[in-house]
């Protein structure tokens, strides 16, 4: 993806406005991770997970905490059966056919910000096999994992207050579901128009657990499915 047409992408997502300006952020190599901040006596990781050093991508991906976040999401996406490959600079993560498969090249990037600033070093790339369907929700997704990692992450610094990942993952889902029953409940136009979307809607995030139809009615399914639950490992 060219970088004009991820901007475009990014600011004409339907999520909640203080999100795409955290993805902004994130792609500005903006968010203050310890690592830069040289001011700080201490650059280990927010979560305290022992690292010593605090990098983006040890923060939102490879931090164990992280990752056993993302390992129930990709969960999820697997039960949907998305096709999707991701990487992120050294991380690479697959799901394949039903396999969560998780490479990475490097232990750690160290002094990340050394890198020069590149697209595809802080954006999560999509293979351009990845179907209209399974880029949407990705994108989606991506962007409030991120999220709700980076606010555990703040909140453990800050506030002090460790977050259970089960916790992470419920305020995750919650966050899911109020954004996506925002852009249901928000369409617009005649009532011929509003079907389509609806339509269009529900050929995306059908077998997303989100909701059920019952009727005309539309069930939105607040509990954490079973998926992300504690008991998935
Ligand atoms: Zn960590």
């Amino acid at each position: 993806m060219d970088a004009s047409k991820y901007w475009k992408w990014l600011w004409s997502m339907q999520i909640p406005r203080k999100i795409v300006l955290f993805r902004w952020l994130l792609m500005h190599y903006a968010l203050p991770v310890r690592a830069w901040l040289r001011q700080l006596d201490s650059k280990s990781c927010g979560f305290g997970c022992g690292c010593m050093v605090e990098s983006i991508k040890h923060v939102l991906w490879s931090c164990p905490k992280s990752r056993q976040i993302w390992q129930r999401v990709l969960k999820l996406l697997i039960l949907i059966h998305a096709n999707c490959v991701v990487t992120w600079g050294a991380v690479r993560w697959g799901i394949l056919e039903g396999q969560l498969l998780l490479y990475e090249k490097e232990d750690i990037v160290e002094a990340f910000h050394i890198v020069p600033p590149h697209i595809q070093m802080v954006q999560p790339f999509i293979s351009d096999s990845l179907q209209f369907r399974d880029d949407i929700i990705w994108k989606t997704i991506s962007s409030l994992v991120m999220w709700v990692i980076w606010k555990a992450r703040c909140a453990s610094i800050f506030d002090n207050v460790t977050q259970d990942v089960a916790v992470i993952i419920a305020e995750f889902w919650l966050l899911l579901v109020h954004t996506l029953r925002g852009q249901y409940e928000s369409f617009t136009g005649n009532a011929d128009a509003i079907f389509k979307k609806q339509m269009h809607f529900k050929r995306i995030w059908t077998s997303m657990l989100i909701f059920r139809e019952d009727g005309d009615h539309i069930i939105w399914m607040y509990t954490v499915p079973v998926i992300l639950g504690n008991n998935v490992y």
